[in-house]
């Protein structure tokens, strides 16, 4: 996984090291591919920060989820989905009780980021990081939690974007985070499914989700205090309930597949056995 894979730019060791003043407090961006990536994907931490002084959350999205689905019998049309998306992906956020304090839309087009140049994306992202300067940076790692090329793409451009600007002292860009789900979390998903008579996931299959090696996980977080606001923000994505629960009326099954959110750390490097984090801002200043 990350760390391990030689086109990591993390390896290469181009970090800038910046020591100048910092802001106060502890602050987070999030980098993700579509409308409602985010709201699965760190949605809980922001919810258990909203109000700590000086949290500052930003969010980044390459796409407006033009492309994704359009579930039978919901207004949308080609052309519309992508605005319907944004306002429902701001709804979410509004639902779940605190917004970003910058939203970036990249506007690219959904289910090509591929085809953006690379160095175009990284620069992209990297813009808005170097304005911000966050302490800790989110994104998808190299499985992209449904193998999804939107997400590994980018997932790249921000590793690569961190990388430029990666710190070791100060506040700002301190951790570089990928959202995932430990392998047997997701073997307890798998057989929950089958035991409610649905399809479960074939992880070598693209669309599919996928967990990484529990070894890999470096921040396990309890956000059961704060699930049903996450499920508030899950159920503002009205367009894509079809594709992100089995139910979306039941919201306690939802609050309940919400209650802890996972991560990689992907940078600075996690020693082997290290312990795992139980917030994304432990151990920082
Ligand atoms: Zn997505």
């Amino acid at each position: 996984m990350c760390g391990s894979s030689s086109r990591n730019p993390l390896e290469r060791g181009r970090f800038l090291g910046h020591t100048d003043a910092m802001p106060e407090g502890l602050s987070l961006a999030v980098v993700v591919a579509h409308p409602d990536d985010d709201a699965y994907g760190m949605a809980g931490v922001v919810a258990m920060h909203a109000d700590d002084a000086g949290f500052r959350f930003t969010l980044i999205h390459a796409t407006d989820g033009g492309g994704g689905d359009i579930r039978d019998g919901f207004a949308a049309t080609r052309e519309t989905l992508g605005g319907i998306r944004r306002l429902e992906d701001e709804a979410g956020w509004r639902a779940l009780g605190r917004e970003p304090d910058r939203h970036e839309w990249l506007s690219y087009a959904d289910g090509a980021l591929d085809q953006v140049p690379f160095d175009e994306l990284v620069d992209a992202v990297a813009a808005v990081l170097v304005a911000e300067r966050p302490t800790v940076v989110c994104t998808v790692g190299p499985d992209g939690i449904f193998d999804h090329p939107d997400h590994i793409r980018i997932g790249e451009a921000t590793d690569a974007a961190f990388a430029r600007v990666a710190s070791t002292s100060g506040t700002a860009f301190r951790r570089l985070l990928h959202g995932a789900i430990p392998q047997s979390v997701f073997e307890r998903w798998q057989a929950q499914r089958v035991e409610l008579g649905l399809e479960p996931f074939d992880p070598t299959r693209r669309y599919h989700m996928r967990g990484v090696p529990d070894e890999l996980i470096g921040v396990e977080i309890d956000q059961r205090e704060v699930a049903h606001w996450v499920v508030a923000g899950l159920r503002e994505h009205r367009s894509q309930h079809h594709v992100m629960t089995d139910d979306p009326d039941d919201v306690e099954r939802w609050a309940r597949i919400v209650r802890r959110d996972w991560a990689v750390v992907a940078w600075p490097p996690r020693p082997p056995g290290a312990p795992v984090l139980s917030d994304i801002f432990e151990g920082l200043p």
